[in-house]
């Protein structure tokens, strides 16, 4: 047995919406209800995209919703020299290079990299850091959905660990924090089911134990397009949180009785780490909601 820990990670360009208070409360029932830790993590790897005080901001919303966490926050800006450390060791070792295609290159070659640099020995100088990619990871193990497939030209894509602009990838990141927080399980919108291979692959490359995945619904706008900061998703209310806490549950597939819903927030959390079923997620991966959802 092994203690289980799970974690929620927001990228802190802005405050909490809908779609993300939902990968918040679905990572929360999931470790809770298996007695584990809850972490919380801040993503703060690409300031040009980041919100100055949006930390805070979730911070205050996870407490008003009744999200307590385990142990002090992480800022991945606290972690720049460990992924430095481990992207120098691969370098030094060849399992990674420098690589200097452009994006725009890599599209008129058909839009997948096909490892043009990586044996080319190319020096530092504004280049990207890709790792080499010999074992495929062609699927992995979700679990609400099974078994999900990964298309044969990015499953075998070097990908990139460090951007061309000197920005860690959020594929390295993630994983060497989860390593390092000893995360267990990750629970997080299904728009992530894309890049988890690459996390897989690195995992293995590491010789470490790959966590559990469960990806849920995401949160759709009735016109199309996921509910984003991009799309300017509106932030969800931290002064009359329980009808917003109740749409997200029901979101996650509860059915929460009446007496439940006239509670107190910490009641409904509670309430909800006891009832918690991955079955009862809906089947689909997308999921449309109304707009005015969570909108103070
Ligand atoms: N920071 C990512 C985001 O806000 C989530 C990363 C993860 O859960 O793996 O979309």
């Amino acid at each position: 047995m092994h203690n289980v820990i799970g974690r929620f990670a927001p990228s802190p360009s802005g405050p909490l919406h809908f779609g993300s208070l939902v990968a918040a409360l679905g990572s929360y029932f999931h470790a809770r209800s298996q007695n584990g830790q809850w972490l919380v993590r801040i993503e703060d790897l690409d300031p040009p995209r980041e919100m100055p005080g949006a930390d805070t901001i979730i911070l205050n919303a996870l407490e008003a919703y009744g999200l307590h966490w385990d142990q002090q926050v992480l800022y991945q800006s606290q972690r720049l020299e460990d992924y430095q450390a481990q992207i120098d060791a691969w370098l030094e070792r060849g399992e990674a290079y420098y690589c200097q295609c452009t994006r725009k290159q890599i599209k008129q070659s058909g839009g997948f990299y096909l490892g043009t640099c990586r044996t080319l020995g190319l020096p530092e100088k504004e280049c990207s850091v890709r790792i080499n990619v010999d074992s495929i990871i062609d699927h992995f193990n979700d679990l609400r959905h099974g078994k999900i497939s990964i298309p044969a030209p990015l499953a075998k894509e070097d990908f990139i660990i460090k951007r061309r602009d000197g920005l860690f990838a959020y594929n390295l990141a993630v994983v060497l924090d989860d390593i390092y927080q000893g995360v267990t399980q990750v629970v997080r919108g299904a728009d992530l089911i894309e890049p988890t291979g690459r996390q897989i692959h690195l995992y293995s490359v590491l010789g470490q134990r790959v966590p559990d995945y469960l990806h849920l619904p995401l949160a759709m706008l009735p016109t199309g397009g996921k509910l984003s900061k991009q799309n300017h998703a509106p932030a969800i209310s931290t002064s009359d949180v329980v009808p917003t806490l109740c749409s997200a549950m029901q979101f996650l597939g509860f059915s929460l009785p009446k007496d439940v819903q006239q509670s107190s927030t910490d009641e409904i959390v509670a309430w909800g780490v006891s009832q918690w079923r991955i079955s009862q997620l809906p089947d689909e991966i997308e999921v449309i909601t109304p707009f005015s959802i969570g909108s103070s």
